[in-house]
């Protein structure tokens, strides 16, 4: 793929709510698809220990994300929780197809449809299902990167996310994991126009 991907890049958005999966299903696409970069976004929330500054997020202080938007700097933001910003930086696509890849987001259903309005026919978006809402809150808690309080929001917020599902391109559900990683390679491999690796000759 060349550089100057301004015009040809493609986008591949996976949304959820929060403890769907969608972090892990995106770090699986990175590994397996090489023409893929990650947009990191912005956020006002604090890194859950592990993260990084600029690999998972650029983690910006509230003063200074209001500056950002102020700035225009933004495509995209949410403030996803009370007082929680997250944001795409117009800057993260620029970086990105300036490396002739293609950027894909794991982002929340709003941002979702907003990168859908801008983008259409470039763009790809996916929702993450989980087999039910207890699973998904079974898994949230069980990931124990949240507070109890915080715990509380992405559980209220996500019976609303979960009604988006019928806006978005695709729906994947996460299940058994590894069959949810080969459909999501297999369904972004097929609107990359990337050889489809057959199932049996994944393992
Ligand atoms: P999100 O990014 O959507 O918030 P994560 O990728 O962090 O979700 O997943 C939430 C938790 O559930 C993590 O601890 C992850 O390891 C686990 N998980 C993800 N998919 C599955 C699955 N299919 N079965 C069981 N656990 C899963
Ligand atoms: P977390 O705090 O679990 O990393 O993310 C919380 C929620 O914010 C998730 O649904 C995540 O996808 C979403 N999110 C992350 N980055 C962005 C972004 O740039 N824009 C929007 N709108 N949502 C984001």
């Amino acid at each position: 793929m060349k550089n100057g991907q301004e015009e040809s890049g493609k986008l591949i958005v996976i949304t959820a709510p929060s403890g769907a999966g969608k972090t892990t299903i995106v770090h699986h696409l990175l590994n397996t698809i090489d023409e893929l970069a990650f947009s990191v976004s912005a956020t006002s929330r604090a890194p859950r220990p592990h993260e990084e500054d600029g690999r998972d997020y650029y983690f910006l202080s509230f003063d200074e994300f209001s500056r950002r938007i102020e700035a225009g700097d933004f495509l995209e933001w949410e403030e996803v929780y009370e007082n929680q910003f997250y944001g795409t930086l117009k800057s993260e696509l620029e970086r990105i197809w300036a490396l002739g890849k293609h950027i894909i987001f794991d982002i929340d259903v709003k941002g979702a449809l907003n990168i859908q309005s801008h983008y259409p026919g470039r763009c790809l978006t996916i929702f993450v299902k989980p087999p039910s809402k207890e699973i998904l809150f079974d898994r949230l808690r069980k990931r124990r990167t949240e507070s109890a309080a915080s715990l509380k929001k992405r559980i209220s917020r996500a019976e609303e996310e979960l009604t988006y599902e019928p806006y978005f391109d695709d729906t994947l559900i996460n299940d058994v994991l590894e069959i949810a990683l080969t459909e999501a390679e297999q369904k972004v491999n097929a609107f990359l126009n990337l050889p489809v690796v057959p199932e049996w000759k994944q393992k």
